[in-house]
């Protein structure tokens, strides 16, 4: 009898222990820095270099975390921090400006698991917005907060504040003096010019050792953007979403499209209701639904296999991954593999 049960919990000690092992084998971590008209071209060995860097420093400080059995929004946060941080990308530091001459900037996350949620939007003095969104979820009973409301939420929990000029670049200011410019002669800027400057929102997503997913994403917005303009990188469904029975995604490009459309949640939508893969369905949603609307921009996206997909309509899209086979990209172009 003894014999038996000892038996069982062998067998149920093994079992556990390979299924820690299955996870533990998935997990991955995907980013993006934005899409738009990336050429190689128009861009110095130097400069790609940047970039390149920035973007491998941000995957391997999320893998790490990853890897140290840390979960899946600590890897979305930290991740993305090392973007905000940096003043290549439009998202905290070396965000886009606002026509009315602030850097205004939106950001949320979103933990496959619960489905819990948390956004800032217009926020100017909060150094990590995604920080902000991550206190939204936790210790709020709200999904979004916007503008002054948002800050002094964000004070109260003790975030970094920062003055606004801290987010200040000249790159990006001389963006906005342009685009007014052009405004001024030529009436209203088509998106397409706009997106040559200001790509740069980033975005994480991540599949850890427990089965979770998350996904996050931060952005100053779009250059010379008017009356509190908020896109869809704070709109949970269209910037973000993650869902454990499905997949995590995070999207960038003109957001406008990208609210219409619910972008993120419309990859999941399509895996739950009509059994498509990730691949199949990130790829009808940016190649065929997004694209006949006449929207740009790219997602990233992570199921819960740890199958990775990052199909954008754009000249080039700042994108990676790490994954547990130790397979690891980090692309600018369209063409590269
Ligand atoms: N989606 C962002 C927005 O429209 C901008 C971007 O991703 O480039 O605010």
């Amino acid at each position: 009898m003894l014999n038996k049960l000892s038996l069982l919990v062998l067998a149920m000690v093994l079992s556990l222990n390979i299924m820690a092992q299955d996870a533990k084998d998935k997990i991955t971590l995907v980013i993006h820095g934005g899409a738009g008209t990336i050429l190689k071209k128009n861009m110095t060995p130097e400069k790609e270099k940047a970039y390149r860097e920035k973007l491998t420093e941000a995957l391997e400080t999320g893998y790490k975390i990853l890897e140290d059995g840390g979960t899946s929004l600590e890897a979305v946060v930290a991740t993305i921090n090392v973007m905000e941080n940096s003043p290549l990308f439009n998202a905290g530091k070396g965000a886009v400006f606002a026509n009315n001459g602030k850097n205004e900037l939106d950001a949320s996350i979103m933990d496959g698991k619960t489905l819990n949620a948390g956004a800032v939007a217009g926020v100017t003095v909060i150094k990590n917005p995604i920080n902000a969104a991550l206190e939204v979820m936790n210790n709020s009973e709200h999904v979004l907060l916007t503008r002054e409301g948002a800050e002094e939420f964000a004070k109260k929990q003790n975030l970094e504040i920062v003055d606004p000029s801290y987010f200040y670049t000249e790159r990006r200011k001389q963006s906005l003096e342009k685009a007014k410019a052009n405004e001024e002669n030529r009436g209203q800027i088509p998106y397409s010019d706009l997106l040559n400057n200001k790509h740069g929102t980033v975005g994480c997503v991540a599949l850890d050792q427990f089965g979770n997913l998350a996904a996050g994403t931060s952005t100053g917005g779009m250059t010379n953007k008017k009356f509190a303009r908020v896109g869809d990188s704070p709109i949970i469904g269209a910037g973000t979403y993650a869902n454990n029975k499905t997949c995590a995604v995070s999207s960038t490009g003109h957001g406008e499209f990208f609210m219409r459309n619910l972008v993120a949640y419309d990859v999941s939508a399509m895996m739950e209701y009509k059994g498509m893969s990730l691949e199949d369905a990130s790829n009808k949603v940016i190649m065929d639904k997004l694209t006949e609307l006449g929207g740009t921009g790219g997602i990233i996206c992570v199921d819960h296999e740890g199958n990775v997909s990052m199909p954008f309509n754009t000249a080039g899209m700042y994108r990676g991954y790490i994954k547990a086979d130790g397979s690891k990209k980090v692309l600018i172009y369209k063409d590269e593999e």
